[in-house]
């Protein structure tokens, strides 16, 4: 059983004005398709074949680079995927949102925290909204594809919103601006899924 690239529920023109189609076409097609290859390549006859993402996470700092790497690659963007979408934005209700407020005082707080992870995070990486063990929420960003289920990580929990803020997610629309795409990525934020993340 082999780690699949999974098909977008929308189409890679489904998120303009905000996210470009060319670049939703090469971030799926060609970097999360290599992504997933490479990560099959690299637990191919190994004991990790057969193990879940996740199973592979909590033990990634013994493996190797290209496990890391990939397996990172392969799981980061499934998730971005499913937390961004057409018919995105505003904000979110219920549960979610009073967690939210009582983590971070305001859904604006919380906003300006995550967007000033996601600015700040130097070179390639991603940022998060992270559910920590004892149901907290927190911010945070890691750096290349690792991710807060990796036992290198430096704060760990359950992923339930990211940005990717690799170049390769933005710079065919924005060039330079990262803050810009940041700015445009809660136009296609999906709350709903973001909701079911935490429940
Ligand atoms: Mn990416």
């Amino acid at each position: 059983m082999s780690f699949q690239l999974p098909d977008l529920a929308y189409d890679y023109n489904a998120l303009e004005p905000h996210i470009d189609a060319r670049t939703m076409e090469i971030h799926h097609s060609k970097h999360h398709a290599a992504y997933t290859a490479n990560f099959n390549k690299a637990v191919e006859g190994t004991p990790l074949e057969g193990k879940s993402a996740e199973e592979i996470f909590a033990g990634i700092s013994a493996h190797p680079a290209a496990v890391r790497n990939n397996g990172g690659g392969f799981f980061n963007h499934n998730i971005f995927w499913s937390v961004i979408g057409p018919n995105g934005g505003g904000k979110p209700t219920g549960d979610l949102l009073e967690a939210i407020n009582s983590a971070f005082g305001s859904f604006d707080e919380f906003k300006s925290q995550f967007s000033a992870a996601a600015a700040t995070r130097f070179g390639s990486g991603w940022a998060w909204l992270v559910k920590q063990a004892d149901g907290s929420l927190v911010v945070s960003s890691s750096p290349n594809q690792d991710n807060p289920l990796m036992d290198i990580s430096d704060l760990k929990g359950t992923p339930l919103l990211t940005i990717d803020v690799w170049e390769h997610a933005y710079y065919l629309n924005y060039q330079n601006r990262r803050p810009d795409y940041i700015q445009a990525f809660w136009n296609v934020v999906n709350w709903e899924e973001v909701a079911r993340r935490f429940k």
